[in-house]
């Protein structure tokens, strides 16, 4: 056992989007920074997460003979995002980059292979892997994950998804769109709970147009391998039923990469979901910091980013440090078309302001910018109080991105009539919304006490 009697600033440990904005950010602020990675740097967003995923989704839209080029296509997407984040690149920056495991010895001390490194400042941003439940007959060689998903050089004729939360609906369109019979197993009684009811019926409707199953209110018993199939059987409604298919893909929730880590050891304390931080991201030994998809519950690569600048702010201003927001989190996810949320539910607004809130809704129709581009489905829905957005959801084609513009009204505190008064493009969307905005001002105005007065 050798140990290096370099002292780093700040030890990092995952290469993942977490982990990549604080040691970058730190080397940024010339300190000695240590980077330890135990598979390849950028994480599951580029190996096995957002990028693949998406690269996936784009390439099945696509005609090509041999539909099986779909998943190299895909890891040659995920090899060029990785040219920005190789370990020849950080070390020219000046960060010191292992790939190994990496375990605590100490509150300062980590262990990785033989060689025992010491911090400052630790940083644990190891991400989280699928959770795998137990099922009679389930085991890691049959099964398909996000893990190994995207290594595959076959499709499948047929695949079951066990669980249908983000993962699963955003795989199961191009999968069915690229010709395989999907199949949605779901424990809970509804999908997409979390989203407006136009959304999850839209959703649910594009399932059904892929020709997709999906079963609601499932306990699954049983796999049963059967040649070249494998039978999953479940209860719904106290009935027993079974789906056969190809390939068994498990995306039924995500446990965090902590058990390597001897946490217990150094008094760090955790839950099975995730490591336990206060406001400035410090974990119960204040020198250690946790961050991303290892505290969770926001499992999202812009999260894991958001709160490794957080580290870095605090590290330019320790005496002064800043909180990490409790605001919600906006998020895209990407089906078809894509569904964007930022702020509240139009229930959640009514539970927070009472009657006090007013809502914009639009669809189809009202999008110059959707009829042009032939699209079959379009929704907003913005929801403000005392004029400023406090949530809106989005479901088209470019919903992420007409909600970060949403996003950024509601991040300011902007008023969303505000939004009128600045010319845009015809025909967009940026257009259609500002349409939308003039409703806001005309509600503004009529309800301002001098106007009332004039029109009486
Ligand atoms: C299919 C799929 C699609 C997704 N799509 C999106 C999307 O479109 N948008 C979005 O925002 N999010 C998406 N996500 C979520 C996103 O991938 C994660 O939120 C993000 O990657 C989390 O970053 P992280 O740095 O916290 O963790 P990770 O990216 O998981 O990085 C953690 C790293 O730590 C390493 N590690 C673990 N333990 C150790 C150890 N002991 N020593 C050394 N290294 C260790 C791991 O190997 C890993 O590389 C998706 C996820 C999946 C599964």
């Amino acid at each position: 056992m050798s140990v290096k009697t370099t002292k780093y600033d700040v030890i990092v440990i995952g290469g993942g989007a977490g982990g990549l904005t604080c040691a970058i950010g730190a080397i940024k602020l010339n300190k000695k920074v240590l980077l330890v990675e135990r598979r390849k740097m950028g994480g599951e967003c580029t190996w096995s997460g957002c990028v693949p995923s998406k690269a996936f989704i784009q390439y099945s839209k696509e005609n090509f003979s041999n539909k099986d080029e779909i998943f190299q296509k895909v890891r040659d997407v995920s090899e060029k995002i990785y040219l920005h984040e190789t370990p020849e690149l950080l070390k020219s920056y000046g960060i010191d980059v292992i790939i190994g495991e990496a375990q605590f010895q100490d509150t300062h001390h980590i262990k990785v292979d033989d060689t025992i490194f010491t911090g400052k400042k630790i940083v644990i941003s190891t991400g989280t892997s699928p959770f795998i439940p137990e099922i009679k007959g389930l085991n890691e060689s049959n099964i398909l994950t996000n893990d190994n998903f995207f290594k595959q050089d076959k499709l499948p004729k047929s695949l079951v998804f066990v669980g249908a939360g983000v993962i699963s609906m955003e795989l199961a369109i191009p999968l069915a769109r690229l010709g395989v019979k999907v199949t949605l197993l779901e424990r809970a009684p509804e999908v997409l709970a979390i989203a407006e009811d136009f959304v999850c019926n839209s959703i649910k409707g594009t399932l059904k147009k892929y020709n997709i199953d999906l079963i609601t209110n499932v306990s699954i018993e049983e796999i049963v391998p059967n040649n070249t199939e494998n039978s999953v059987v479940f209860l719904k409604d106290n009935h027993q039923q079974s789906v056969s298919a190809e390939k068994i893909f498990i995306a039924s929730g995500r446990t965090p990469n902590i058990q390597e880590l001897n946490l217990e050891k150094i008094g760090v304390k955790y839950t099975n979901f995730g490591i336990i931080v206060d406001d400035y991201l410090r974990t119960s030994q204040p020198h250690i910091y946790a961050l991303g998809d290892c505290v969770g519950p926001f499992r999202f690569s812009h999260v894991a980013g958001k709160q490794g600048e957080l580290f870095i702010r605090n590290l330019i201003i320790p005496f002064f440090p800043a909180k990490y927001p409790k605001d919600p989190v906006p998020y895209t996810v990407f089906t078809d078309p894509e569904y964007a949320k930022i702020g509240l539910l139009e229930k959640e607004a009514r539970q927070q302001f009472g009657d006090n809130i007013k809502v914009y809704e639009s669809f189809q129709n009202d999008s110059e910018r959707a009829i042009v581009s032939l699209e079959d489905q379009f929704y907003v829905k913005i929801i403000t109080h005392k004029g400023l957005i406090v949530g809106a959801t989005v479901l088209c084609s470019k919903a992420g991105e007409i909600a970060n513009l949403l996003q950024w009204l509601y991040a300011s505190k902007t008023p969303f009539r505000k939004f009128a008064t600045v010319i845009q493009a015809y025909p967009t969307y940026g257009d259609f919304l500002r349409k939308l905005a003039k409703k806001a001002m005309i509600d503004d105005l009529l309800s301002n006490p001098i106007v009332k007065l004039f029109r009486k």
